[in-house]
């Protein structure tokens, strides 16, 4: 009881210092805009936030163990003189590093995990179906929801939320879980649900609105002696992943979107080869198109892929630190730490996770409506082609060339046809979604 009160109070005392970080937080989180544009960064404030996430960031490890790192350090700093507070949030992530994580299949669009016997829910699918707008500050690990007047703050790694300036207590803390945050059932089913009721107007007629990107880079797997998955009937991967990248590239071209094809024609195209066409282009959006073989052949349906952290993200973001890609060597990049310089390619990694989760998860709700097929869901995988990829990206695994079923739908013009315009529409849900929550940030 006494332990509930202080960490109540441990939110709303260190409120003023929080606003302060909050102040220089922005300052980063203007940084990365300008480092997504290509631009320089101003170097005023990259200054000022250097020192600050310094001291946060550099003790995360990944996952689960990047948020408790990132709880401890921050209310060690805060609250240096309350032992028994120190003691107490210690023991929370203890207790989350004991529990482990575990995915659980479930059928609904939206996956679940159990994490330490918990279900969790990842919170930006939550806000993506009731149209819930969100913003992740990725140093504080804190998102800020809001719907008409509601307004709800979470940090990964406590159990206290903040709903409309109260405070309430949860039984298991918001956590992150496969590089994106996630909430408990209890969360969504006493709070998220009631304050952010389902819309009583249904889903937005496909087809309706610009698509709110300049550029898309398409990307059709295999080519050349390189067929990918083969059928029984000798269907080959790489002629199906060609045409449905063909047709989606003459539908976007349609509605104005600039597009880059990693291919056009049957021809071998290596990985790094592609990575670097995408990396070139300055495009928006990146989308693999691949079709899928299982040794079972009653396995069949369609399912999309995001980046999923590696052991390390921080090591990653070393990693790419160092071999600093080209156009990111610009004045302040030349003369700042390679930790500094790991930390913005963390944040980079981060937000563009969360846009392809968001992504993914578009597809597949509108696939569910276009195609008369199983949809397997969203799937964090580590795929070469889309880690070394700097901006949202997926890989879309169209169907089973191993299912006799599939395999005789893919055949057909017109069932790609379907699936390229299915994913047409996904991407413009997907972008009208991401200005809407653009255009409140401002
Ligand atoms: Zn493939």
């Amino acid at each position: 009881m006494r332990s509930k009160k202080a960490a109540s109070y441990a939110i709303l005392s260190t409120g003023v210092r929080r606003d302060k970080i909050n102040r220089q937080t922005k300052h980063v989180a203007a940084s990365i805009g300008f480092l997504k544009d290509g631009g320089p960064i101003p170097p005023t404030s990259t200054k000022i936030s250097a020192k600050e996430i310094l001291v946060d960031t550099t003790r995360a490890l990944n996952g689960t163990t990047s948020a408790v790192a990132s709880v401890v350090s921050l209310y060690c700093k805060y609250m240096q003189n309350n032992k028994i507070l120190r003691l107490f949030f210690i023991c929370i992530s203890l207790a989350i590093l004991v529990s482990g994580c575990a995915t659980v299949p479930t059928g609904e669009n939206i996956p679940t995990y159990s994490i330490g016997g918990v279900t969790y829910y990842p919170l930006v699918s939550l806000c993506s179906l009731r149209g819930v707008d969100m913003q992740y500050d990725t140093l504080l690990r804190t998102a800020y929801l809001s719907k008409e007047s509601n307004r709800l703050n979470l940090r990964a790694g406590d159990s206290l939320v903040l709903v409309n300036d109260n405070v309430m207590h949860l039984k298991s803390p918001i956590d992150i879980y496969q590089g994106t945050i996630v909430v408990p059932r209890q969360f969504k089913e006493q709070i998220f649900d009631v304050l952010f009721k389902a819309p009583s107007v249904t889903y937005r007629r496909p087809g309706t609105g610009k698509i709110k990107l300049n550029k898309v880079v398409i990307d059709a797997g295999h080519g050349g002696n390189d067929p990918g998955a083969i059928g029984k009937s000798g269907l080959r991967e790489k002629n199906v992943n060609l045409d449905i990248a063909r047709k989606l590239n003459t539908l976007l071209r349609s509605e104005g979107v600039q597009t880059v094809l990693t291919r056009s024609s049957d021809k071998f195209i290596p990985l790094s080869t592609r990575v670097n066409i995408a990396n070139k282009s300055g495009a928006d959006l990146f989308i693999s198109i691949h079709s899928n073989a299982n040794r079972s052949r009653s396995v069949s349906g369609f399912e999309v892929y995001y980046v999923a952290p590696s052991v390390s993200d921080t090591k990653r973001a070393a990693f790419t630190a160092r071999n600093a890609p080209l156009d990111l060597k610009n004045a302040v990049f030349s003369g700042s730490s390679p930790e500094l310089r790991s930390i913005v390619w963390d944040m980079i990694y981060t937000n563009s996770r969360a846009e392809s989760i968001e992504l993914s998860h578009s597809l597949c709700r509108i696939m569910d409506s276009c195609i008369d097929a199983n949809i397997l869901g969203v799937k964090g995988a580590r795929f070469q082609v889309l880690k070394g990829v700097r901006m949202p990206g997926v890989l879309i695994e169209i169907g089973f060339l191993s299912n006799p079923n599939e395999e005789r739908l893919l055949k057909t013009s017109a069932y790609r046809q379907k699936l390229a315009e299915g994913i047409l529409e996904g991407i413009r849900e997907y972008s009208q979604d991401k200005a809407l929550v653009e255009a409140a940030a401002r």
